[in-house]
């Protein structure tokens, strides 16, 4: 690894000798190599939908019927992203501005039917035909654990499955397992997969595999790096594991709440 050292001088008055100061300041500048990547990258990504939008609002003016249509379209999927970068970025700071778990006592289905409220629409989209299955291994139907997170967590990989799936009918999997001090989750789907070169970058910050085969989607390439501080709050690690063309699984697990 680069390291970074800041080096100062001072001469001591009135004496043969002067001081020299070796501070190690790594730790600080990459931090704010971060934040600076991080301006750059999100004013990107806001910039990209507002020119679309701005070049489609000014096409409107005087263009025919079937086109107007078209370029309305367009307007709209653009404003969606940009909804969803928003959304996105209220939900990280959010996360970084509070540590404290809120620990409930649920049952596990209780957990599912609010994830699977908040993706009604995207399975609506899917004609209704997606194979959403839930087992329970070791594990009784209540549960405590930080329900907010959890299901935020979820929703966010069960709704990559769906997205990056080109199946007619989308399989998700999602497998609870409770061992010792931990709940381990496993979310499998039968989508398009993730090539090994690129599952380490995933978690990263609006890390997008191949934009191309994404450009639809209205993702914004935060929502996995949203799941791993959310698992990384309630004590846990998230992994994946996934094959081209065949699925992917992501696994996680959290601690259970000790009180
Ligand atoms: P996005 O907003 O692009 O969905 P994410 O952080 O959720 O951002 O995911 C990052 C990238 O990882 C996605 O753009 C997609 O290419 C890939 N990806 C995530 N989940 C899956 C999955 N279940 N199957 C295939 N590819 C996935």
């Amino acid at each position: 690894i680069k390291r970074y050292f800041l080096v100062t001088f001072k001469v001591i008055e009135f004496r043969d000798e002067f001081l020299i100061t070796i501070k190690d300041i790594t730790n600080r500048r990459n931090a704010s190599e971060i934040q600076k990547n991080f301006i750059s990258n999100v004013s990107h990504e806001l910039k990209t939908p507002l020119t679309n939008i701005k070049g489609y609002l000014i096409a409107l003016d005087g263009a025919p019927d079937e086109m107007r249509n078209k370029f309305m379209k367009v307007i709209k999927e653009n404003v969606e992203k940009l909804e969803n970068i928003v959304l996105d970025f209220l939900n990280i700071s959010k996360i970084e501005s509070s540590n404290l778990l809120n620990i409930e006592r649920v049952s596990i289905d209780n957990i599912i039917n609010r994830v699977d409220s908040i993706l009604q629409v995207l399975i609506e989209k899917k004609n209704g035909k997606v194979d959403y299955n839930v087992r329970l291994k070791n594990q009784k139907n209540i549960v405590k654990m930080d329900v907010n997170r959890v299901v935020t967590i979820l929703k966010n990989l069960i709704e990559n499955g769906l997205i990056y799936n080109k199946n007619e009918n989308p399989e998700i999997e999602v497998e609870i397992t409770e061992i010792d001090d931990r709940y381990i989750f496993n979310v499998s789907d039968n989508g398009i997969g993730i090539p090994a070169s690129e599952q380490y970058k995933v978690f990263d910050r609006f890390y997008r595999v191949d934009k191309s085969r994404n450009r639809n989607s209205g993702g914004t390439g935060l929502g996995l790096s949203i799941v791993k501080s959310l698992v990384e709050q309630c004590g846990g690690k998230i992994t994946v594991k996934s094959s081209e063309n065949r699925g992917t699984t992501f696994k996680f697990f959290i601690l259970k709440d000790k009180n």
